[in-house]
């Protein structure tokens, strides 16, 4: 997919190769004592580019984890960020393990031997390499991480600024956990205010009615589905699970199942909707919008000819194979890439790596200030429409709504939704202006790589 797209670009053959490889890959063997007995870990930290420092990039405790696919990610991650202008190189780590196998105590000695190797050579430092969560990590895993750095480096005001994806009493951000469920909605919404590309897709209108399937209800598809149902209208007719789909035309309840999930371990059983055993057979089910966001390389060369949806938006990392992606482009459906789709994610840890280093909440100086301001304006109404003969009157809830200052949460969704706008924009751009780009993602590799190669050129390489 990159050499398609830098193929269309007139790099010199030097910077193409630069901007192309992995700088590097440490690869760790650690032991740690459980269970009465030393069990050996594999893990990885590798560093895509490093055109822009901090690097950044999720850690994942997976049994796929290998060195191949940490590498491939690294280089997601910087594209990634170039196209969000989140001001990194790209980065990747993961975890050989599956974390089912562990109890929590376990789990963070693990983590915290594992966070020790990477801090000692400075593959986690506030202004190096920060991690985030990934698959099989969260909030707990990057509590602890930003604890095992905190220790070895007692003096560093910035200690918190290691990691991101932190519990918010740890440092961590208000709409961190479902920023990249919301970055696919800010995206769809951005999708759809352009009638050419809606119509690209074969589709008309807007969000609201669109019939979506779902595959994956973990952190990235729960509030996908959720946000995108409860607040654009659209209609979540399918959902698909590691232990098989659920389908019902109508439209699913997304936290009912949610629920459901949380106490049964799947969606078998759920009441109130057909239960298709087969799941991945659902992804080739008629809809308006997909929606893969759990696993790399689910729509390939077996499945794609039969996928029906005009419009599919990459939630998770690769869902769609090169080759599959061929077969899609040519039969005209539109694909809204990965390395923008879930971009919500880094987006808001870069807020939260900001928020860090300046130690201070967002709003915290400006909130009541606005309030006070907008306070005038609305005591002036009110003075105003006391005077029947003008004949005004407030409506209801504008006084509310208008004199409640931004919190920290409103704040960063704002900056989220504008980052998602401006990146499709770009994007769009390209799409739409060069005639030998046919796709989204060709555009996206060519905003990203036209911006990491003008980083390298100003730093005279
Ligand atoms: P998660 O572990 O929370 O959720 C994954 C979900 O997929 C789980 O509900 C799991 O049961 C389900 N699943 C597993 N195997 C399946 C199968 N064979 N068929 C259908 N469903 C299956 O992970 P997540 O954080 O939501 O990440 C999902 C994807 O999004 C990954 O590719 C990840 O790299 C990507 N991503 C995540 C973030 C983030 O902020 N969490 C950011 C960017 C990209």
């Amino acid at each position: 997919m990159f050499n398609r797209a830098v193929a269309l670009l007139e790099l010199s053959p030097g910077l193409e190769e630069k901007i192309r490889v992995c700088n590097a890959t440490y690869t760790v063997r650690f032991g740690v004592r459980l269970r009465g007995k030393i069990q050996t870990f594999t893990g990885y930290r590798s560093v895509h580019s490093e055109h822009m420092e901090p690097v950044k990039g999720g850690i994942r405790f997976s049994m796929g984890v290998s060195q191949d696919e940490v590498e491939a990610l690294a280089a997601l991650m910087t594209y990634k960020c170039a196209l969000v202008e989140a001001p990194f190189g790209g980065s990747k780590g993961g975890l050989c393990i599956d974390p089912r196998e562990y109890d929590a105590h376990e789990l963070e000695l693990i983590t915290r031997r594992f966070a020790y190797e990477l801090v000692k050579r400075d593959l986690i430092h506030p202004s190096q390499n920060v991690p985030a969560p990934d698959m099989g990590t969260g909030e707990r895993e990057m509590a602890w991480i930003a604890d095992q750095y905190s220790r070895m480096n007692t003096t560093d005001i910035n200690a918190r600024a290691c990691v991101t994806g932190k519990p918010l009493n740890a440092g961590g951000i208000a709409g961190r956990i479902e920023a990249t469920g919301r970055g696919v909605q800010y995206a769809l919404q951005e999708f759809f205010r352009h009638k050419t590309d809606v119509a690209a897709a074969r589709l008309s209108g807007k969000l609201d009615g669109k019939r979506i399937i779902v595959q994956g209800l973990g952190n990235v598809g729960y509030h996908a589905a959720k946000f995108l149902s409860e607040e654009d209208g659209a209609k979540i007719i399918g959902i698909v699970e590691h232990d098989g789909a659920l389908l019902d035309e109508d439209g699913l309840d997304v936290e009912a199942v949610h629920h459901w999930i949380a106490g049964h371990g799947g969606v078998t059983g759920f009441p109130n909707a057909k239960y298709v055993k087969d799941g991945a057979k659902l992804l080739e089910h008629e809809c308006d919008i997909l929606i893969p966001a759990a696993l790399e390389g689910v729509i390939n060369l077996k499945n794609a000819a039969r996928v029906k949806a005009p419009l599919i938006i990459e939630a998770a990392n690769g869902p769609v194979t090169a080759g599959a992606d061929q077969i899609l482009r040519e039969k005209g459906c539109v694909i809204i890439p990965d390395m923008y789709a879930n971009a919500g994610g880094v987006t808001v840890s870069y807020f939260e790596w900001v928020k860090n280093l300046s130690h201070i909440r967002f709003g915290r100086m400006q909130r009541r200030q606005e309030e006070g301001r907008h306070q005038l304006v609305v005591d002036e109404l009110e003075r105003l429409s006391a005077n029947k003969d003008l004949g005004w009157t407030l409506s209801p809830d504008f006084k509310e709504k208008y004199l409640k200052g931004a919190d920290e949460l409103e704040l960063v969704r704002s900056g989220l939704d504008d980052t998602m706008r401006a990146a499709y924009q770009s994007m769009r751009a390209v799409w739409h202006t060069r005639d030998d780009v046919t796709d989204l993602r060709t555009a996206a590799y060519i905003v990203s790589i036209e911006k990491v190669a003008a980083s390298y050129r100003a730093k005279g390489l």
